[in-house]
């Protein structure tokens, strides 16, 4: 018997994936780099389907039928090149190296070329999902060459989350294009987290309501145009209660945010690429300002605030909701429109109505909302800014009053607020016809001769300062 697939890195993504593929009918080549965790799976989940035990890669690449195809799912960053070069000598012509994990996308660019020189496919591909969605049906976002997707399409698209009958997973775009497309989702998931915070944070201190009564709102939230994952389950953290002090568990828990790292980097990539992607930046550093406790404490202690004592009206909770989903909608917008800088910048040819479409299932930003997303990327003619899409601008002119209201009122009673505020102000410099920029370059002009371009001429032009009258 030969394997259709091996897996190599069975810690919980390698392990569910592997799995995963067992249940759906693939025989399934297991490796790790110490043999516990192969023999661990194998005890506890043979019943799954069919398993071919190996102990080195040596084996794993004997038992695959060709072309081969190795899933790696070891941690990102060297132990992946590691494996790589392990791999590499054992292979032959047309076999495919996958890499699952978190990779970089410029590692997935590099390994890509190293690999296409021997022959080899290089396939980076982003899951997402967790480890639940790796068991029962992920988002996956492959990169890679078109003719290895011929290959490999087929498996990845029968593990994959399906909605409407459709699988989350579509071939992205060549070299590291699937870990970008990747990437930047993880990005705009660090914005959705922000955005909902900041509305917690709003209803609690702006309006007093505690967090038990805010699940029954964001449960309600749910049945609207705010419906997604992260909504349901901000509902279920909220109204959750500490089972040793009887308090609300988000009492309990030390208010400083994590991060990975696929949040900065896309906020890097953003600033590489000249995108202005406000809202995913600023959600990275709400974390790291959330991280700074020794800071927040002195300020407290030492710095005004000045706050206005204003009670919130009636319409406060509605307005906050709109005022949420209109920041979400911007947040998305500038991720995709980063996708569209970086499609120019790598030469890769986005589909984001198939991105937003595979971002629908599986993974942690699935939304109610990628489904009008979806529709207008397919339009005939693609808006060159999710905001221009009809559905959406007239969605954002009607939330419009209520935001600005909510940022105002966040403003005097000095809650933060900087992705709502934020992408309000990403909204109105977007629409605004001359931008204060016109003062920047003849600043620049002015102290480094950095030149400067006219409106009623074509042309360079460099002012003779304190010269020219
Ligand atoms: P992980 O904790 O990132 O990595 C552990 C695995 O890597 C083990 O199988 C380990 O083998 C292997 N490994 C580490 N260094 C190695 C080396 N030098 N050579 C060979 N193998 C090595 O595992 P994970 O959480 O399952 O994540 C796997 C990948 O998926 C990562 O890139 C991660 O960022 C990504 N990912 C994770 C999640 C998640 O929710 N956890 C979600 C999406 C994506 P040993 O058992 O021998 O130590």
């Amino acid at each position: 018997m030969s394997a259709q697939i091996g897996v190599t890195g069975l810690a919980v993504m390698g392990a569910n994936l592997a799995r995963n593929l067992a249940r759906n009918g693939f025989t399934v080549a297991l490796h790790n780099r110490s043999v516990a965790k192969t023999d661990a799976l194998l005890e506890k989940h043979s019943g799954d389907g069919e398993f071919i035990r190996t102990e080195t890669l040596q084996e794993l690449v004997d038992s695959l039928e060709k072309p081969r195809r190795v899933l790696i799912m070891v941690k990102a960053g060297g132990p992946v090149d590691s494996v790589i070069d392990q791999l590499v000598p054992l292979l032959e012509p047309g076999d495919i190296v996958i890499d699952g994990g978190n990779s970089h996308f410029q590692d997935t660019r590099r390994r890509e070329a190293a690999l296409a020189k021997k022959d080899l496919h290089f396939v980076g591909i982003g899951v997402s999902g967790g480890e639940e969605g790796a068991l029962n049906g992920p988002s996956i976002m492959p990169g890679g060459s078109k003719e290895s997707y011929a290959a490999l399409g087929p498996l990845l698209e029968k593990i994959s989350a399906h909605v409407d009958g459709k699988p989350c997973c579509a071939w992205i775009g060549t070299d590291g294009a699937g870990h970008f497309v990747k990437m930047v989702h993880n990005g705009i998931e660090y914005a959705d987290m922000q955005v909902i915070g900041e509305a917690f944070d709003l209803l609690r201190s702006g309006a007093g309501i505690e967090p038990a009564e805010q699940a029954k709102i964001f449960t309600e939230w749910n049945q609207t145009e705010l419906a997604s994952f992260l909504i349901e389950i901000t509902a279920e953290v909220l109204g959750h209660t500490d089972a040793r002090t009887g308090k609300p568990f988000v009492d309990v828990v030390v208010d400083a945010a994590g991060q990975k790292g696929t949040g900065r980097w896309t906020v890097i990539s953003a600033l590489e690429l000249g995108s202005p992607t406000s809202g995913i930046a600023e959600s990275v550093f709400a974390r790291a300002l959330s991280s700074q406790a020794a800071q927040r404490a002195e300020a407290q202690e030492k710095l005004a605030g000045h706050e206005e004592k204003i009670a919130v009206g009636e319409g406060f909770v509605d307005d906050v909701r709109q005022a949420l989903f209109a920041s979400k909608l911007v947040s998305y917008a500038q991720g995709l429109d980063m996708l569209t800088g970086a499609a120019k910048e790598y030469s890769w040819d986005l589909r984001l109505d198939e991105i937003a479409g595979l971002w629908r299932g599986g993974c942690i930003i699935r939304a109610e909302l990628l489904k009008d997303i979806t529709k207008a990327y397919s339009a005939q003619e693609e808006p060159a800014n999710l905001l221009f899409a009809p559905a959406f601008s007239e969605a954002i002119a009607g939330a419009l009053p209520a935001w600005r209201r909510v940022v105002a009122t966040a403003v005097q009673l000095g809650i933060p607020v900087p992705v709502f505020s934020s992408s309000l102000a990403y909204y109105d410099g977007l629409r605004r016809k001359r931008l204060p920029a016109a003062l920047t370059q003849g600043l620049r002009d002015l102290f480094g001769a950095h030149t400067y371009h006219r409106v009623d001429d074509d042309g360079t032009f460099h002012t003779l300062w304190g010269e020219d009258k």
